[in-house]
């Protein structure tokens, strides 16, 4: 049943610095693979500590971001999304319906290239995003043209 082992030892480990909120909210991340925003976790999590605040959810992702339990992906313009997966990997971001899935790749960092070679800058990080259409999205397309029948 407990296929989930790697989460429950890595809470364990933190012993008393994984209080009874910071628990929820990685057990809700790690629950979904859907990289949900803090918006959308606070969704999740109020069904579970229903007098929780968004402000709450907000500063324990922060948290639990600095003891590196879980990862801040972001995307520039979007709202940042959430994942409780912290090996390297990318990720791959629908244009059409914004659905963001993993990318088993390394990202591979080159800040110490980049800072070499930038002067007079400082970096600090570096995205690596794929984009493109989902499955859902391109069939949806395909299903919409087929409707139209595009009048050729
Ligand atoms: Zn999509
Ligand atoms: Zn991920």
């Amino acid at each position: 049943m407990d296929n989930d082992s790697g989460l429950a030892r890595r809470i364990h480990g933190a012993g008393r610095r994984m209080t009874e909120q910071r628990r929820v909210v990685l057990e809700v991340l790690a629950s979904v693979k859907s990289h949900p925003t803090a918006a959308e976790l606070y969704d999740m999590v109020r069904r579970r500590l229903p007098g929780i605040s968004p402000g709450t959810v907000y500063r324990t992702l922060k948290v639990l971001k600095n003891l590196g339990y879980l990862q801040e992906l972001d995307f520039g313009a979007t709202a940042s999304r959430f994942d409780a997966d912290v090996a390297d990997h990318c990720h791959v971001r629908c244009d059409s319906c914004d659905r963001v899935d993993d990318v088993p790749l390394a990202a591979n960092p080159r800040l110490e290239e980049a800072q070499r070679i930038l002067d007079g800058w400082k970096i600090e990080g570096q995205r690596v995003e794929f984009h493109g259409l989902c499955p859902e999205c391109i069939g949806a397309e395909q299903q919409s043209g087929q409707k139209g029948g595009d009048g050729a």
